[in-house]
């Protein structure tokens, strides 16, 4: 396919690809699925070789929070059953992060519900990310606590951590239509405010929300724009309880599409295959690996995964290695603090070709499961 050979020379070159190619990506037919992942796993593998990185959620606080996020368990009025507990004291949090680092992740993501964070706030999660250094010297540690202040970027990065995340989760123009309290504009600024202090930004999205492939495209061009380390694809976990509980709009070879299109929009960024890969994807989470060269071990902030022993022996299976805590993930040019500027344009790519693409099935409901073991209980993690 012409589509592909020139998404393929243009990931290669880190040269964006054109809106009408990115479209022309989701619009394939599963007929071709297998050229789609074939072509994206080269890039894939130009950049990143077989390596897979993980990264291990710790959620710091859970629950309770103010803002009405309709995707998001923890939202306001959120009728989901999940656990709900304040912050984790600094040795808690460090004993939730020893489990992950044990089950083979390089990365700790320390996670709190909220608008974001009070200067206390900045100073408790500070407290957090140095008992985790103090133990472990090597890990590297992120940070998600919603909208930062002026300085609190700063002060997060004097503490230690090394990246920050913050997602767009969908286009600008349905912003509106996901959440009421903060605005798309709202998130970029933070994202930006992460890169200036110097941090590694983390900034993904949420598909599967009832979005076109226009908006899927919009936002993962508006990822591309703000040029992140790592972005993570989350695919809609439609909880009961909250207000995208009847979304069940993906299949896994709309996942593999969509993992396909942001690899080649994003070529030598960490893609991360992050929430809702079980539930969507199933069986064809190895195909997955192909496009994306991160994934979440274990548990997710209010769901289980599987089991961390299924995530390593499923890398292995299909042929991927755990990237170790002494290999550097990204590039050259973006690890060694570069630019990792992107030149643009190119030409028009080809026509859209016509989908047949298969029908979402029955809501997998069977599939989520509210986290009841980790941080918060008196279970083991899942690592
Ligand atoms: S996504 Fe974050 S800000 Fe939005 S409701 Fe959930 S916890 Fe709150």
């Amino acid at each position: 396919m012409d589509l592909l050979n020139t998404l393929v020379d243009k990931g290669l070159r880190r040269e964006t690809p054109t809106r009408a190619e990115a479209l022309a990506v989701l619009a394939t037919s599963d007929d071709d699925l297998l050229d789609v992942v074939a072509a994206a796993g080269k890039v894939r593998r130009h950049w990143f070789g077989r390596r897979v990185k993980l990264n291990y959620l710790v959620n710091l606080k859970s629950g309770l929070c103010p803002e009405d996020c309709s995707y998001c368990s923890q939202r306001l009025g959120s009728k989901a059953d999940i656990l709900k507990y304040t912050w984790l004291k600094p040795d808690q949090a460090s004993q939730a992060a020893a489990a992950g680092l044990a089950g083979g992740a390089k990365r700790v993501c320390l996670v709190a519900s909220g608008r974001g964070p009070t200067d206390r706030d900045v100073d408790r999660v500070s407290d957090t990310i140095r008992a985790i250094k103090d133990q472990n010297e090597d890990v590297e540690v992120c940070a998600c606590l919603g909208l930062l202040s002026d300085g609190q970027a700063e002060r997060l990065r004097e503490a230690g951590a090394d990246a920050y995340n913050h997602n767009l989760n969908t286009s600008e123009s349905t912003y509106g239509d996901i959440t009421t309290t903060h605005t798309y504009a709202d998130r970029v600024d933070t994202v930006r405010k992460a890169h200036a202090a110097g941090l590694s930004a983390c900034s993904g999205l949420i598909a599967g929300m009832g979005e076109s492939d226009e908006d899927l495209v919009d936002v993962v061009f508006a990822l591309r724009g703000l040029d992140p380390d790592s972005v993570p694809v989350n695919f809609l976990i439609p909880f009961e309880g909250t207000p995208l509980a009847k979304e069940w709009n993906l299949t896994p070879q709309r996942c593999l599409r969509i993992l396909a299109m942001t690899r080649f929009v994003c070529p030598d960024v960490e893609v991360r295959i992050a929430g809702g890969r079980e539930v969507h994807l199933r069986t064809m989470q190895p195909l997955a690996l192909h496009l994306a060269n991160s994934i979440f071990l274990g548990d997710y902030l209010t769901s289980e995964g599987q089991a961390g022993k299924a995530d390593l022996e499923m890398i292995a299976d299909a042929g991927f290695e755990v990237e170790g805590a002494g290999e550097v993930t990204l590039p050259e040019h973006r690890a060694g603090g570069g630019c990792g500027s992107h030149e643009g344009g190119g030409a028009c790519g080809p026509a859209v070709t016509d989908s047949s693409a298969s029908a979402p099935e029955e809501p997998r409901t069977d599939l989520v499961a509210v986290r009841r073991r980790g941080a918060g209980t008196d279970l083991a993690p899942n690592a």
